[in-house]
């Protein structure tokens, strides 16, 4: 913890050296993108993309989850996606799964114990499936359900938001994104 004490306090110098204007950042919320991703704390946007204060509008949960829109019961996920496709304008969203995620690793375990191939319980059976596979299915699982929000439809139809499926390897560093006419994952 001390670490991060210690870098918070000398962040205001580390940005007038890197020349960051944080005073206009008062003024000024105009986001490059939406970035919505898993919690994990191996995944660090700023630091893929080189973001500097401004430039990512983050929504980050367990899992990088989207829950299906529902009019009745807002979320804290609709009420942020809302913010960001009304009042912020952003003009893309990207999902970024991840490699090693373990909401991940926790649907396959559910599902091939609702299949009885393996027992559920504290010591769960080794997996058996495509990990990598269903990181990628999960990614798009999301931006499906995403897609469908009534603010982001509209803006879908008129061509002034687009969505991005991204895919990010921790163990290599690479990040992937998704072609939907190839049906792939591909490097960016
Ligand atoms: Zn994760």
């Amino acid at each position: 913890m001390q670490y991060l004490i210690d870098q918070a306090r000398v962040f205001r110098a580390r940005a007038a050296a890197q020349a960051l204007h944080l005073g206009g950042l008062a003024r000024y919320h105009r986001p490059r993108a939406m970035f919505i991703a898993c919690s994990d704390a191996r995944l660090v946007p700023a630091l893929l993309t080189v973001a500097q204060p401004g430039d990512l509008f983050e929504l980050r949960t367990y899992g990088g989850v989207i829950p299906p829109y529902d009019a009745t019961t807002p979320t804290g996920e609709s009420r942020t996606i809302e913010y960001a496709v009304n009042d912020l304008g952003v003009s893309d969203i990207i999902v970024c799964g991840h490699s090693h995620c373990d909401v991940v690793t926790s649907e396959m375990h559910d599902n091939l114990a609702v299949s009885g191939i393996t027992e559920s319980g504290d010591d769960a059976a080794p997996l058996t499936g495509d990990l990598t596979a269903a990181g990628h299915w999960h990614v798009l699982a999301q931006v499906d359900a995403l897609s469908n929000y009534p603010c982001v439809v509209p803006r879908l139809a008129d061509r002034s938001l687009r969505l991005h499926a991204w895919f990010h390897e921790i163990e290599t560093g690479a990040t992937l994104a998704h072609h939907p006419r190839a049906s792939t994952f591909l490097p960016l």
